[in-house]
């Protein structure tokens, strides 16, 4: 497997060489050069796997620059139920038939992006103690990213992470979680404002050759490509649990709703449906920051300013363009990677493009996609109804999802809502849906009122930069 750029300026590279970039040097995204195709004999093989077993089956397929003895062992050590606290990793819970949850936030930051960070974290090991390098880690997040990249990384030898932050705009316990870490590989930066104005400044830095080979950076934001892999695995997993539970056969098909924002884990369930999972639908779900919403309902995209971007009771969906969407697109066109060059400069100079009129919209049907918008009231009425009809409490961003499966529930298909992310992280938006906070799990009680390390800053280039050439001791 090879991986090439979605605006065609790289030549063909090997995965570890792709590992610590996600961007390619010509300003696309890296994707791989083909799907691998997977017949209905090996999605029966699969079928029974245990979750560390599947995820090898299915990362190698990406990775095979990496020997298999030393992937293998790197997957086992991953996905454990010390990490995870459950066995099954990804457990389903049928919420009435037909229709589930797939709970992918059992891991140490309680959201799913624990998932793919954690192997992050062991991949990035690896890598650096081949080659004797160092790497500084350079981020930005709305609030889950950073935290379940600084635990994923905390402590591993060779790596320092920078997380810029916007301040003041994540949820109490999402702060807690990043800015009680002590550990002196971990620096929180909190931005005065908006997550995209974050993004920006790691772009920016990031785009400053000089600085980034300087510095040894690298990125694990939603565009780091084994970010993706790793998510395509519990998509397999959430299909067999589902057509276990209606006694279904291989083959069945099944839809799964995605709560949406950097689109990295609906394109996941993108790669699923390509290698030949019978997915019928991938239902994305947005909240009142709709840009992808907005395309699939219209063909239309449309990036909006900073000052657009809304700020909700589902942060971490709060953005103003979808870093993960060119992938997408790149496949919408078929692979003509000319294409997306031009829509992407059309983007840079007139804030989005329209597929009205193009031979790509008709494609937009074989995907499979169907998108809809949730509201602060949609979600915080989903919650109670959620609560109350099935004893379950959800957080904002999984009851965005469910709202949105609802709409377009259809009895003779499975569902597979995927939970993103625990309630106890988004504890204000449940005091207002249900009158009562949510639970805290073991372990968390004293979190918000552990000691803090955090850098407030201006959204400056030049000053992140300094603060990390201070801190990179050189
Ligand atoms: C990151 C995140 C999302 C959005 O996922 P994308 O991959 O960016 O589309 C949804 N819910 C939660 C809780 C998240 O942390």
């Amino acid at each position: 497997m090879r991986y090439v750029s979605t605006r065609g300026g790289m030549a063909p590279r090997p995965f570890c060489e792709i590992l610590l970039e996600g961007l390619a040097p010509d300003g696309g995204l890296v994707v791989p050069d083909h799907y691998p195709k997977l017949d209905p004999a090996t999605l029966e093989r699969w079928r029974p796997l245990a979750y560390a077993d599947l995820a090898f089956e299915v990362i190698r397929l990406f990775v095979d620059d990496i020997p298999e003895d030393d992937l293998r062992a790197l997957v086992d050590r991953t996905y454990t139920r010390e990490i995870f606290r459950t066995e099954a990793i990804t457990p389903l819970t049928t919420l009435e038939p037909g229709f589930h949850l797939l709970r992918l936030s059992n891991g140490p930051t309680l959201a799913f992006k624990d998932i793919a960070m954690q192997l992050l974290g062991n991949l990035f090991e690896h890598v650096l103690a081949r080659t004797g390098a160092e790497l500084n880690i350079l981020g930005a997040t709305s609030g889950d990213t950073g935290s379940a990249a600084e635990y994923a990384m905390r402590g591993k030898r060779g790596v320092r992470v920078f997380m810029l932050s916007p301040h003041g705009k994540m949820s109490a316990f999402q702060a807690a979680q990043m800015y009680s870490l002590q550990d002196p590989n971990i620096f929180n930066i909190a931005i005065r404002g908006v997550f995209d104005e974050c993004q920006d400044i790691v772009k920016a830095v990031s785009g400053d050759a000089q600085f980034k080979a300087r510095h040894r950076i690298g990125t694990v934001n939603s565009i780091n490509w084994a970010r993706i892999v790793a998510q395509v695995v519990y998509y397999f997993r959430g299909y067999f649990a589902a057509i276990a539970e209606s006694g279904e056969e291989v083959g069945a098909p099944v839809s799964f709703a995605v709560p949406s924002g950097n689109f990295g884990n609906i394109f996941a369930g993108h790669i699923a449906r390509m290698m030949g999972l019978p997915i019928r639908a991938l239902i994305l779900a947005t909240n009142e920051n709709d840009v992808l919403h907005e395309f699939f309902s219209t063909g239309r995209y449309r990036v909006r300013a900073s000052a657009e971007v809304v700020q909700t009771s589902s942060p971490s969906m709060d953005i103003a363009k979808a870093s993960n969407f060119e992938r997408f697109v790149y496949d919408l066109v078929g692979g003509a990677a000319g294409v997306v060059a031009a829509l992407w400069r059309q983007v840079e100079e007139e804030g989005g493009f329209d597929l009205v009129g193009t031979p790509y919209l008709a494609n937009l049907q074989e995907f499979g996609f169907v998108s809809g918008r949730s509201t602060h009231a949609d979600r915080l009425a989903t919650i109670r109804d959620v609560q109350q009809r099935y004893g379950v409490l959800v957080d904002t961003h999984t009851a965005d999802g469910i709202k949105v499966a609802r709409d377009y529930r259809d009895p003779a298909t499975p569902m597979v809502c995927l939970e993103t992310a625990q309630p106890v992280k988004f504890a204000e938006a449940i005091r207002e849906a249900i009158g009562r906070a949510p639970d805290v799990p073991p372990g968390y009680e004293s979190l918000e009122s552990l000691p803090q390390r955090v850098e407030v800053m201006d959204p400056s280039v030049d000053a992140v930069k300094a603060f990390i050439a201070r801190h990179t001791g050189d």
